[in-house]
């Protein structure tokens, strides 16, 4: 088997909330180990069906500044009052490996990662098929109270406002489609030369494999 090693891919999905994100990140974990979620913090309150440490890290405003401060962050933005970032430790060390990394995260913090990581990144903003679904969606996800799902709608309007950011942009009208997506998407972009780091050995050796039949 040919060591085709590679520098690993930083995949962001953004969406408004209750386009499907979620879902669809949870089936590219299941069928595909390679890639991971960054583990974000946020100072937002978690809720019920959330684990500290797996979907985010849950911290208070102080340290939270403090580690901003600190230039720990890789990125950061204030959503519907609460504040997210990616902390930077682990992407290095994880694109270096030749591990992906999947962020969820909304369009500041993908401008903002533009800035750094640009040739690192490959980026995919998901639609929900219409604005009656979306509603239903965060309806059925009863955690939030009614302000709360009026103030998500608003901020997916916003939100949708930004898609032009984005390399690719999907529908998300059938979840195992938008999957596949997704998952051919990640497969191009590992494909791609400035990613496979140990090409010119490659190509050489098979060079002198030429050379040698004389
Ligand atoms: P939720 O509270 O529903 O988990 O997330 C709310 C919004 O915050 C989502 O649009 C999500 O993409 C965004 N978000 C989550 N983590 C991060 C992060 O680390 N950085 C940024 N910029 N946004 C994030």
């Amino acid at each position: 088997m040919v060591d085709f090693a590679r520098r690993g891919v930083m995949l962001v999905i953004a969406s408004p909330s209750g386009a499907g994100k979620s879902s669809i990140s949870r089936q590219l974990f299941a069928q595909d180990p390679n890639i991971r979620l960054s583990v974000s913090i946020t100072t937002r309150a978690r809720r019920t069906d959330e684990i500290d440490g797996t979907h985010y890290h849950f911290i208070d405003v102080p340290k939270f500044e403090k580690m901003r401060d600190a230039g720990e962050l890789l990125e950061w933005a204030e959503v519907h009052g609460n504040f997210y970032a990616t902390p930077r430790e682990k992407v290095e060390e994880r694109l270096s490996a030749g591990k992906d990394i999947l962020f969820d995260i909304d369009y500041q913090g993908t401008l903002q990662l533009y800035e750094n990581c640009r040739n690192d990144m490959v980026t995919v903003f998901i639609l929900p098929p219409s604005i009656g679904e979306l509603r239903a969606r965060l309806d059925r996800r009863a955690q939030d109270s009614v302000g709360t799902i009026e103030k998500r709608l608003r901020n997916a309007r916003n939100e949708m406002e930004h898609y032009s950011e984005y390399d690719y942009v999907l529908v998300n009208e059938d979840l195992e489609q938008s999957v596949q997506m997704v998952r051919s998407i990640l497969a191009s972009a590992r494909l791609q030369r400035p990613r496979q780091t140990k090409l010119d050995d490659f190509v050489q050796d098979l060079k002198s494999q030429i050379d040698a039949l004389g």
